[in-house]
């Protein structure tokens, strides 16, 4: 069944402003190339009367109790869930994924609206002992204040989701810029919000220039936080301008997941697993699994079993039956994979796939490189793609030190029975996340976030509410 496709606006409090009304610039469906409707662009009197919006909802959002606040987020979820099919039409519409997967992520977003409806419950303060008897020594937590969020294309509902949600939960108020190529999904969310209970001024949306309005919101006095998913080079440029006006920042940058594979698996086992969550979403997960190194005695194994896998994978409009992976969400992705693979071919690796699939949209094949030389660009820069690296290691050590040498770490990955060797490979990753024996480190209730060039701060978890309070000390004489 096809769902009708809404005109997309910009939302500032109860205003609603169409295209009509701006300059624009399309919306581009990835799987044909044509024009699915026209975008408006801010203007900076948009940007600053989104900032003063959220100033004004801030005033009563965050004098709302928890239990208010948990009432509606609760309401809002179960508002996405009614609306599933519609927001899995959207999300795969504007971006390509599979409707399986655009499902998923309706389902997982409406799970993490539910955590922190009830995280924000159990947002304690605390009560210190007093030095001076009779005295009083309180720890209170308060919102930080109006928001600025910016969210990437490749998960469309649930990037905003994970900053919309902590940050209503916490009674603060928000402005949020999705990507301009995916605008639908998140605003088909607010008006679950909205449906939900919430009041029209306390959740902003803004498309356009991205850096025009980064730094407007940045640089406006009204906002006190910025969160921010993307690209290393955009988010350090987004952490520095915050820390000169003096905002705190919450950064989830990419990444490039090594996957150690040791001798004593399964290898054809953890092949099959690989292509899964390999070629998800066409690759364009920060967390996705990307460097194959496998212990020489399962190197042919796997990648007998991997190589045969991916060329199974049934790529093609995600909307269609049976599709497995979709196209890339932008022609950017695509001319990316392109260059890797040109650079690939030059240095002598062995590539399968690696080749464009039609003539319309952005397909693109599963496609693996192995045997690859370590200067190679797909080993330095994160392929974001249906693109994964094999090669063959000796010693636990040597696998280490190549998964550890880059500048980012956000997830890895290890496959392994022993737990002599689980423990060591933990202990020697240098990521947020680890995953033992699976593809998956994301859930709502956990917290997900990087370390090195892969950004600051959490997102999910209890760890995912924090950065949205601040702390105020009080003491009673
Ligand atoms: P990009 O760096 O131009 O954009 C990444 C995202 O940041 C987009 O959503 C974009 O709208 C936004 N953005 C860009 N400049 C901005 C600015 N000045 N202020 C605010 N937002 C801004 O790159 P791209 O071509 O969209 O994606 C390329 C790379 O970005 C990928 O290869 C990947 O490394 C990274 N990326 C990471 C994630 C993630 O989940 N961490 C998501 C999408 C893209």
């Amino acid at each position: 069944m096809v769902h009708p496709y809404r005109e997309p606006t910009l939302i500032i409090g109860k205003s609603r402003i169409s295209a009509k009304d701006r300059l624009t610039r399309p919306v581009l469906d990835p799987a044909t190339g044509e024009t699915i409707a026209m975008l408006p662009i801010a203007t900076t009197d948009d940007i600053r009367a989104a900032a003063e919006t959220a100033a004004r909802a801030y005033e009563h959002w965050r004098s709302t109790t928890s239990h208010q606040r948990q009432s509606i987020l609760r309401a809002a979820a179960a508002a996405l869930r009614s609306r599933r099919e519609d927001l899995a039409w959207t999300i795969t519409t504007e971006q390509g994924k599979p409707l399986a997967e655009a499902r998923g992520e309706v389902d997982a977003s409406a799970e993490t609206l539910e955590w922190f409806a009830d995280e924000a419950r159990r947002a304690y303060g605390r009560i210190i002992p007093s030095r001076i008897p009779g005295n009083r020594q309180l720890v209170e937590i308060e919102p930080v204040g109006p928001v600025a969020a910016f969210a990437p294309w490749n998960f469309p509902l649930i990037n905003s989701i994970r900053k919309i949600a902590p940050a209503l939960a916490a009674g603060c108020s928000i402005v949020i810029k999705p990507a301009e190529e995916t605008p639908g999904a998140t605003l088909i969310a607010v008006e679950c919000l909205l449906e939900a209970g919430l009041p029209e001024d306390v959740v902003s949306v803004l498309f356009g220039n991205p850096a025009e309005i980064s730094e407007g919101l940045i640089r406006s006095a009204q906002i006190r936080k910025i969160s921010f998913t993307g690209s290393v080079p955009v988010g350090q440029s987004l952490a520095a301008l915050a820390a000169t006006h003096g905002k705190r920042s919450t950064m989830e940058l990419g990444g490039h997941a090594p996957v150690i594979v040791l001798d004593d698996v399964d290898a054809p086992k953890v092949a099959a697993l690989a292509s899964a969550g390999k070629f998800r979403n066409a690759g364009q997960v920060c967390n996705g699994a990307t460097r194959f190194y496998v212990q020489r005695g399962v190197y042919d194994a796997f990648l007998t079993t991997f190589a045969d896998a991916a060329k199974a994978v049934v790529v093609g409009d995600g909307r269609k039956d049976g599709v497995q992976m979709g196209p890339l969400a932008n022609d950017r992705r695509l001319t990316a994979m392109e260059r890797f693979t040109t650079d690939a071919r030059r240095r002598g690796g062995g590539v399968i796939g690696g080749a464009r699939l039609g003539d319309a949209g952005n397909f693109f094949q599963p496609t693996i490189f192995h045997d690859l030389d370590p200067q190679a660009d797909a080993y330095r820069v994160e392929p974001f793609g249906p693109l994964a690296l094999v090669a063959p290691f000796d010693e636990e050590e040597e696998a280490l030190r190549r998964a550890n040498d880059i500048n980012v770490g956000l997830s890895s990955f290890v496959f392994t029975d022993s737990a002599k060797r689980q423990r060591r490979m933990i202990d020697g990753l240098q990521t947020g996340l680890v995953g033992v024996n699976t593809f998956t480190v994301s859930f709502p209730e956990t917290p997900f976030g990087g370390i090195k060039d892969s950004g600051h701060g959490h997102e999910g978890g209890s760890e995912g509410l924090e950065p949205y309070l601040v702390r105020k000390f009080v003491h009673v004489a």
